[in-house]
């Protein structure tokens, strides 16, 4: 007997699809699709180790189905040696679908090692609520290799860059003709450039556009001497890959001068600032250059995300849902997430991953280490590859749906001050 479809649209977002019987399939051979590679009967036949199991019973059409595809993934290589992870596709076996009993998708059925089912549950279901029910089951499951990843509490190499020589914004090399400084009460923040004093004007909360930029100093790109950043004139211009330089000077007729030896557009500062917060991050408001950014499509519309992890907040912030493209971090390869109702819809490729750069604050807590220091990667390999570059960078490796996870259970207050000095946690 086929299984057929009978109702999905209405229900199909979070709920299940409901099943029913019909006609007998056209093809006889009954086939598993996505993770199960094996017919439960050769399944029975092959295990020898005894583990509790989760059984997913699914279609690969089927939109919630769809959603559970990345968590039973992760579970699958998380929890290798503590569970069996399957999935069977009862469209394409509905015979299968009729020996389990199912009568809608997806049904997860948790068995204990003995083969006892335990429970089962009907429609999509969170990675963190399959780990909290083995809990409640009283089945152990911890442990697994869940935090195989790469995690780098220590930098392999201390950070000896004389403070005044490393950007206070984005941590990057202090260039000589571009430096930026903004006095502060005690101490002044050196920046590399006004680029980052934009990002760093975007990150106080509550900024007040005529206090702060007093306080910044910019250099003059022909003496080196320090000027009052609004009495400078910039010349505007972009790199060979498009991104935008600016070059500050104190006089406007070595501006001009410079203008004919290297194209680009003269700006006074008020021009310089509308032009620098004309792209702002769309989960964090920060200043980006679309250039250094993720692309964020929602709706009919598109923004950007300053870094990876608030590409994925957008969802978070706009309660909306999101098709992202992030870059690799080592080989600018393309990787696209999509995300339906707070949770992934679809990741490519399946394999990427996320680097959560992290620092620990004064009470010895874990907390993000801010934008600069996150990163999508196709694999841990590559990531791998990245950090050997980075010796001195500290965090962990996480999956890319627990990014967008650390988002969506945001409050719209944290997510108001969200990146902005002293509330980035
Ligand atoms: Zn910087
Ligand atoms: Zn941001």
């Amino acid at each position: 007997m086929k299984i057929l479809i009978v109702a999905a649209l209405a229900v199909a977002v979070v709920g299940a699809v409901a099943l029913k019987k019909g006609k007998a399939p056209a093809q006889s051979n009954a086939t598993t699709a996505g993770l199960g590679e094996d017919s439960p009967a050769m399944e029975m036949a092959a295990s020898t180790v005894k583990l509790p199991k989760l059984l997913d019973l699914g279609a690969d059409k089927c939109i919630p189905c769809k959603m559970m595809a990345p968590i039973l993934e992760e579970l699958k290589q998380e929890y290798a040696d503590k569970m069996d992870v399957e999935f069977i596709d009862v469209w394409q076996n509905p015979d299968v679908g009729k020996l389990y009993g199912v009568e809608m998708i997806p049904t997860q059925i948790f068995y204990d090692a003995g083969g006892q089912e335990l429970f089962r549950h009907t429609g999509f279901f969170g990675k963190e609520d399959i780990l909290g029910k083995w809990k409640e089951l009283g089945v152990d499951i911890s442990g697994g290799n869940a935090s195989a990843g790469i995690v780098r509490e220590k930098p392999l190499t201390a950070d000896t860059r004389p403070r005044d020589q490393v950007c206070f914004m984005c941590d990057g090399d202090v260039n000589a003709k571009t430096r930026a400084v903004v006095k502060g009460q005690i101490e002044q923040r050196v920046l590399c450039g006004p680029h980052c004093y934009f990002i760093y004007y975007s990150s106080v909360v509550g900024a007040d556009a005529e206090t702060v930029d007093a306080k910044v100093s910019v250099t003059d790109w022909t003496t080196g001497n320090l000027v009052a950043a609004t009495a400078a004139t910039y010349l505007y211009g972009l790199d060979p890959k498009g991104r935008p330089t600016i070059k500050a000077f104190a006089a406007q007729e070595i501006a001009t001068k410079e203008q004919q030896a290297s194209p680009g557009n003269l700006l006074i500062w008020d021009l310089l600032r509308s032009k620098e917060l004309a792209t702002r991050c769309a989960f964090c408001d920060r200043a980006v250059y679309p250039e250094d950014a993720c692309a964020v499509k929602f709706g009919t519309t598109h923004g950007y995300g300053c870094c990876t992890h608030c590409s994925m907040g957008v969802a978070a912030r706009l309660k909306q849902d999101i098709e992202v493209e992030a870059t690799d971090g080592l080989t600018g390869e393309l990787i696209r997430v999509k995300t339906l109702d707070g949770q992934i819809a679809s990741l490519e490729p399946a394999t990427a991953i996320a680097w959560f750069g992290q620092k620990k604050n004064p009470e010895g807590k874990w907390v993000s280490a801010g934008c600069f220091k996150q990163g999508f990667f196709m694999s841990e390999a590559n990531l791998q590859k990245w950090l050997d570059g980075r010796p001195t960078m500290t965090g962990r490796q996480i999956s890319i749906a627990r990014a967008l996870a650390d988002k969506m259970k945001l409050s719209p207050e944290q997510i108001a001050k969200a990146c902005k000095f002293g509330e980035c946690k």
